[in-house]
């Protein structure tokens, strides 16, 4: 795994303990006060670790807050309707988290009384909960050992035992979960574990490792053996994330606007949104919209001029969204290729749940003085 094989420390049950004290004693007077560690409630951690899957600890921290005073329990959360927990995310993207982790709810107050399973066997087994959610969970609430491997934990890890292939090779990553079990104590593997997160994101950082500060610069091998730790991890180049060209329709009828809720299954799914779709090759904007709203809805509009344009990255691609407004002309609305559809008063849309790039729109039609409600009531 690395310049040979696993860091020779690993191996030594001494150093293992000594390296664990020193990281304990430090997390101890360092750690971050965060409201999901003040909780010993399974719902509510859990909540924090779906919420903290892809996204910072200063975003969570309010829609932890706001998410459990609407839904304090896994009951109230199960029996809620899923546009409801939806709207609640809006804006948190990675909309399956909320899905997944409402599906969850009713999976755990169905077959499980209310309660979390206790193993991580049992709580990978629930939608939305990977190796490291089911690792993390069943180690800080039922002290299990299982090391959980995040992005900060592994960059850390990569340093200390000097890890020199791509971390996420499979193989490697094995060798990793591997020497993170070594390092797992009798008891309390749930500290260890946050100790661990807790240095890869405050000390061991991806640029500029703090390692003159650093609790366990004594058994760091990429410290002490190379110039300059932050070459590890190995970074293999990603592949360049495709760019798309978006229209999107801004519809109006007789003082309504038509958005569209997105099918099932795929990005975005179940979201509402001015509909539209992807510019394909040898197509101009105008027309491109006009064909979506036939493909995606059965009528016919008339395309006016383009109101809005934005930028937005997801993780597999980016696109740039360009909103126009458009008129009603012919055809019965069917929901062809969304899920729903309905006319609204303007003054309605903030009760559906909407993409973080809809959103945008909006923003930038207030920026231009203008208001979704002014285009929609134009002649
Ligand atoms: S010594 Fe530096 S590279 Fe090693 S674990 Fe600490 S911060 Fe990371």
């Amino acid at each position: 795994m690395s310049a040979g094989s696993t860091a020779d420390w690993i191996q030594d049950s001494r150093q293992r303990s000594a390296f664990r004290r020193r990281l304990l004693a430090w997390y101890g007077k360092n750690q971050r006060d965060l409201p999901w560690r003040r909780t010993a409630d399974p719902y509510a951690v859990w909540l924090s670790e779906i919420m903290l899957q892809q996204t910072r600890v200063e975003t969570a921290r309010g829609y932890y807050e706001r998410f459990l005073q609407r839904f304090p329990t896994v009951t109230d959360l199960a029996v809620a309707d899923e546009a409801d927990v939806l709207k609640l995310w809006e804006g948190l993207g990675y909309y399956s988290r909320a899905r997944n982790l409402h599906r969850a709810a009713q999976t755990i107050v169905e077959r499980h009384d209310g309660d979390l399973p206790d193993s991580y066997e049992g709580l990978i087994r629930l939608p939305g909960i990977g190796p490291y959610t089911a690792a993390a969970l069943s180690s800080i609430l039922f002290d299990r050992p299982h090391p959980a491997l995040d992005g900060n934990v592994m960059r850390a890890l990569s340093r200390l035992l000097r890890v020199e292939e791509d971390p996420r090779r499979a193989s490697v990553r094995a060798e990793m979960v591997r020497a993170g079990e070594a390092l797992m104590p009798r008891t309390g593997t749930g500290d260890l574990n946050q100790a661990l997160i807790e240095l890869g994101a405050k000390v061991c950082t991806p640029r500029q490792p703090g390692c003159g500060s650093c609790p366990v610069a004594n058994w760091c091998r990429a410290y002490n053996e190379l110039e300059d730790p932050s070459v590890l991890p190995v970074r293999v180049p990603r592949k360049k994330r495709p760019h798309l060209q978006v229209t999107a329709g801004i519809i109006r009828r007789r003082g309504k606007v038509l958005i569209a809720q997105r099918p099932a299954g795929g990005m975005l799914a179940g979201l509402w949104e001015f509909p539209g779709g992807k510019q394909e090759p040898g197509e101009s904007l105008v027309e491109c919209l006009r064909r979506e709203i036939g493909e995606e809805l059965g009528i016919l509009i008339d395309v006016e001029e383009e109101v809005a344009c934005v930028d937005h990255e997801f993780t597999h691609l980016s696109i740039t969204l360009h909103a126009f407004s458009a008129r009603y002309r012919s055809g019965r609305v069917r929901a062809i290729g969304c899920s729903a559809f309905e006319w609204i008063d303007t003054d309605r849309l903030q009760q559906f749940a909407i993409p973080r790039a809809d959103h945008r729109v909006l923003e930038e039609l207030a920026v231009a003085g203008t208001s979704l409600a002014a285009l929609i009531n134009r002649e």
